[in-house]
Order: C-alpha cells, then sequence, then structure tokens
C-alpha cells in the first residue's frame, strides 16, 4: 500500500473522514497547504499586516507559529512576532515560555512575554487560591481565558499588530460551540469564526488559520516537525466542561468519522442568522479603556471579585 497522494512511500497517517493515506513529507505538505487555502478562502491577512502570533507554548501554537513563519518569508513587506501571555501556573507556566523563547530564538522570531502578576497583580495559582471557596463561582479556565484575551488585545496593539493570530483548531471551535449552546449563550457562539470582523475598530482583528484541521493532525505535525511543547498539563483544565465536551466528540468522531466537520460546516450556515440578532454596541470600559459592551470589563469586574470590591 502506498501514499495516495505521491503513490512512492509507505503512509505513516491514514485520513479516516476522507481514506487518503498519506506519507510524512505529504501529510506535513497537505496541513500547510491547508493552513494557506483558510487564509486565502476567508482572507485572513493584507500583504503588509503586522502579525501578533499569540503562542502559549503547546503544540497547537507552535506549529501555527512555524507555518506562519513559513509563509511569511515569501510576503517580505508583512512582519510578524510572538505574543506569549505567562499566567503564573507553577511547574507549567516556565516551561511554556522557555519553549516559546527556543522556538523563536531557532526561527529569528521576535516574542514579548506578558504576565498576569504584571497586568494584574495575581498570579493564575493566587486567583484559583482565591476563588476556590466561593461556591458557583466560575471555573479557573473561565477567569483564565477573559484575563488572557485582554491582555492579547492591549499588548498587540501597543506593538503596532494589525491582526492577531490565533491556533484554535476544528476541535477547538466544535467544542466552543457546544459549551455555548450548553450555557445558553447561543448569541455569542457567532464569534466562533475563523475571522472576527472588527467592525468598531476597537478589537484587533483575530484570525484562526488553524480553525479547519483537526487537532489530532496538528499533534502529528508538531511530533512529525520535533516541535518541542508543552508537556505538563494544566492543573485546572479537569474542572473545565470542555473536557467533557471533548470526550463526547472524539468519541462521535471515532465512530463517525466526518462529524466534527459537519457540524462545524453546519454552524457556519447558522452564523450570519445569529450575527443579524445581535447589536451589541461597544464602548470604553470606564476602568481600563478596553472594549466592552458593559460599563466595566468582563476582565476589571473579575479582578475587582477578586480583590473583593464591588461587582457591578
Ligand atoms: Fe488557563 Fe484553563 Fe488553559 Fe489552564 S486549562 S491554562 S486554567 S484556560
Ligand atoms: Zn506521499
Ligand atoms: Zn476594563
Amino acid at each position: 500500500m502506498l501514499c495516495s497522494f505521491c503513490g512512492k512511500r509507505e503512509p505513516v497517517f491514514f485520513r479516516r473522514y476522507s481514506g487518503e493515506k498519506l506519507c510524512k513529507p505529504c501529510f506535513l505538505s497537505s496541513i500547510e497547504n491547508k493552513v494557506r487555502k483558510t487564509i486565502s478562502k476567508y482572507g485572513m491577512f493584507k500583504i503588509d499586516d503586522r502579525i501578533a502570533v499569540a503562542v502559549s507554548g503547546g503544540k497547537d501554537s507552535l506549529s501555527l507559529l512555524n507555518i506562519l513563519h513559513k509563509i511569511e518569508k515569501k510576503f517580505p513587506k508583512a512582519s510578524l512576532f510572538a505574543l506569549t501571555v505567562n499566567e503564573g501556573i507553577a511547574n507549567r507556566s516556565e516551561e511554556a515560555v522557555n519553549n516559546v523563547k527556543e522556538a523563536c530564538e531557532r526561527l529569528n522570531i521576535k516574542y514579548v512575554v506578558a504576565s498576569f502578576k504584571e497586568f494584574y497583580g495575581f498570579t493564575m495559582d493566587e486567583i484559583v487560591k482565591k476563588i476556590k471557596d466561593k461556591k458557583g463561582e466560575l471555573t479557573p479556565c473561565s477567569y483564565c481565558g477573559v484575563l488572557r484575551r485582554k491582555i492579547v488585545n492591549k499588548v498587540a496593539k501597543e506593538l503596532g499588530a494589525t491582526k492577531v493570530a490565533t491556533a484554535h483548531t476544528l476541535d477547538d471551535e466544535v467544542q466552543t460551540i457546544f459549551l455555548n449552546f450548553i450555557h445558553g449563550d447561543i448569541f455569542r457562539a457567532f464569534r466562533v469564526a475563523p475571522k472576527l470582523e472588527n467592525e468598531t475598530g476597537m478589537f484587533i482583528q483575530r484570525v484562526k488559520p488553524l480553525c479547519e484541521i483537526p487537532q489530532e493532525e496538528i499533534a502529528l505535525y508538531a511530533y512529525f516537525k520535533n516541535i518541542k511543547f508543552q508537556s505538563v498539563e494544566c492543573p485546572y483544565a479537569h474542572l473545565a466542561l470542555r473536557n467533557n465536551i471533548r470526550e463526547f466528540l472524539n468519541r462521535l468522531e471515532y465512530k463517525y468519522p466526518g462529524t466534527k466537520y459537519t457540524i462545524y460546516r453546519s454552524f457556519e450556515k447558522i452564523r450570519p442568522l445569529l450575527k443579524t440578532s445581535v447589536k451589541t454596541e461597544l464602548k470604553k470600559c470606564e476602568i481600563c479603556g478596553e472594549p466592552s459592551s458593559k460599563p466595566i470589563c468582563e476582565s476589571c469586574n473579575m479582578i475587582r471579585k477578586l480583590l473583593n470590591q464591588k461587582f457591578l
């Protein structure tokens, strides 16, 4: 049996949803080509964009950095840099930051590291200690996600970025669609998009070049490319509902290959309808000046709560 692409080498990967059997070089180029196609399909970049790549130090974001670096070399007017947020999780964040530094030095990419501690005065570990005893409190991941997004937007803006590229994969996107449904946040689900429009000009436009690639394939890409990535699992990850959704979707995908793509494509048809039903007017947060639909943004409210100040 030979590779379905080149017909020359032994396959190393069987793509169950398409029936393709791929050798290592054909697998790697299929991933890079798919990212190129996704970028052009959604018009993610302009020729002179300054791209901030949000790199956590995990396999997805380091793979994205490698692929975008390869693509960007062909566009001399474009530039990219890595932006990492150190959440302050013991035994984990340090390894993540080191992996990013190593990768950037090897690829000759500039990088910047911003931390929860500098920005908010708390590490993620300190935040978890504070929220631990509060009943009905949000999960650590809810805090972590909101606080990280704000830092990325703020720092990318300060450094003159015109786009923020994140490493959300097909799996992340489909999981988020389900999470929004489960939380009753159905109208927020329209944000699950390959390119988030920046209609107000207050956010830097976010793009997700890996959004049509399954997580399993990105993990294999990182492995074949010898990318050194985060080995320590986050101690708070098990508290997230997302984990159960991930397992459920993986079981479905195993039984019915292609399910994740089917859900994603169905949602692409629903998204425009959701979007027309949501009219959120963004203003500037009264505390930090960042965009918010309420007078005080979500992250400032979280910090006030941690400081036991009045929750607005
Ligand atoms: Fe943050 Fe949750 Fe990810 Fe841990 S698993 S880094 S708490 S979002
Ligand atoms: Zn081949
Ligand atoms: Zn704010």
